[in-house]
């Protein structure tokens, strides 16, 4: 891209006008790409578990500085034009202009928990790892007197031994390479899940998505059976988070990688000992289909929304799916009831019995009582819906305030009850 005249950097009326004539707000006047950014990751057959990450930016002369904020012990070698200052947590780095570039090398390998499992791996002719891991956090300083909200063109590209090949969570323009859009942000970055080296790639379009699952060498898991169920489950899944991703990848891969599930942009990944479903019903891969659509992100003293609400859909989609019947419903149900931590305060909770096993029961109830109290014109459907919809920050009181919408009740003794002081709601015969 030919660098851009920092006279040129004000959006013209003209462009903000051609915006508003195809119905976009005047904000979108951003959407003008004013620089370019080639991030290019390089992996050698040598040491596959050190990645050569390089970024390639012209037409900055807009961009002052970049915070880049990574942990010490994995990134290392820097270099680039203009300068560059370490930092306690990272890097300052000021590009110059208009063409700059950084290279910097990162460890691929990262274990996390007590059996130092790993969630990002460099294997024997494998690599799976996410964005988090290969790009740093960046905090970005434009110039004084820039007027024009300035708009990336972004591009993520692989360079890898010979013989491999690559998946990420977006559309891909010729091999490994990857255009990078996210509406609304200024600098576009990858994000969510990657597999690079040798391993199976199926895809099927489902609902207008593009699903792909990608299954690393030693991994039993069968792409059919997934494909099966989320042609029942994500249709509603997407209606009920008000989402439409274009591509969702799924990574399954052994040990030593992490012992469950994990998600990310438009990505998740599950261990290949994962079943669909467990033996009580609920399913890991919905559980993390919902974390990966849903378009908002849990406040402080919501721990319990994030992940009731995931394992109460987990097993409420089947349910509407017909893969799973009443008996064995209400079997999951008991589970929950019996295996929860009850009399805590959920909001404060971050225990997993109380957020996996109380508040999806607590989330049953509230289902059950808003259909009730709207003879069923109504459910716990419509609040979710309506937090999708205003996405952001979810905190308990404003989950209450939309279960009271959709209701058309005052459900804030009900929480009192059942959610601050954690007693078991009453499912009668539904166990
Ligand atoms: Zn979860």
């Amino acid at each position: 891209m030919k660098a851009r005249r920092p006279g040129a950097r004000t959006a013209p009326c003209w462009v903000l006008g051609a915006y508003l004539a195809i119905g976009l707000a005047a904000t979108s006047a951003r959407a003008k790409e004013t620089f370019s950014i080639d991030y290019v990751v390089t992996i050698s057959a040598a040491t596959p578990h050190i990645a050569e990450v390089r970024w390639e930016l012209a037409g900055i002369e807009e961009v002052a500085r970049l915070k880049l904020t990574f942990p010490a012990d994995r990134y290392s070698t820097f270099a680039g034009s203009g300068t560059l200052q370490p930092l306690p947590d990272g890097m300052l780095w000021e590009p110059g202009g208009p063409y700059a570039h950084l290279t910097y090398q990162v460890e691929i390998n990262h274990a996390r928990g007590k059996q130092q499992r790993y969630d990002s791996y460099a294997g024997n002719g494998w690599i799976v790892t996410r964005a988090r891991d290969l790009f740093p956090r960046i905090g970005i300083t434009y110039h004084t007197g820039t007027t024009a909200s300035p708009k990336s063109r972004a591009r993520l590209i692989f360079r890898l031994p010979r013989g491999w090949r690559s998946a990420a969570p977006f559309a891909s323009a010729g091999p490994a390479t990857y255009p990078l859009s996210q509406p609304g942000n200024t600098l576009d970055r990858p994000r969510g899940w990657f597999v690079l080296g040798r391993f199976d790639l199926d895809r099927q379009e489902i609902d207008q998505v593009m699903v792909e699952i990608a299954r690393l060498p030693g991994t039993t898991f069968s792409p059919r059976n997934l494909f099966d169920f989320l042609d029942r489950t994500l249709p509603t899944l997407k209606k009920l988070l008000v989402a439409t991703p274009a591509h969702i990848l799924v990574v399954s891969a052994p040990d030593p990688m992490w012992h469950g599930g994990i998600s990310g942009e438009n990505s998740f990944f599950m261990h290949t000992g994962r079943p669909l479903r467990t033996p009580d019903k609920t399913s890991p891969y919905l559980h993390e289909l919902f974390h990966v659509l849903q378009p908002y992100r849990p406040g402080p003293d919501a721990d319990w929304i994030e992940e009731g609400l995931a394992e109460f859909y987990s097993l409420e989609l089947q349910r509407r799916a017909g893969l799973i019947d009443a008996p064995a419903y209400g079997r999951a149900l008991g589970y929950f009831e019996r295996y929860g931590l009850w009399n805590v305060d959920f909001t404060q909770q971050h225990d997993n019995a109380a957020t996996n096993n109380s508040a999806p029961l607590v989330m049953y109830a509230i289902d059950q009582r808003i259909q009730r109290a709207t003879a069923g014109k109504k459910r716990l459907d419509d609040a979710v819906s309506e937090l999708a919809r205003e996405g952001g920050e979810v905190s308990t009181a404003r989950f209450l305030r939309a279960v009271n919408q959709a209701s058309g009740k005052d459900f804030a003794k009900f929480f009192d009850r059942h959610v601050s002081h954690g007693i078991p709601p009453d499912i009668g015969s539904a166990r």
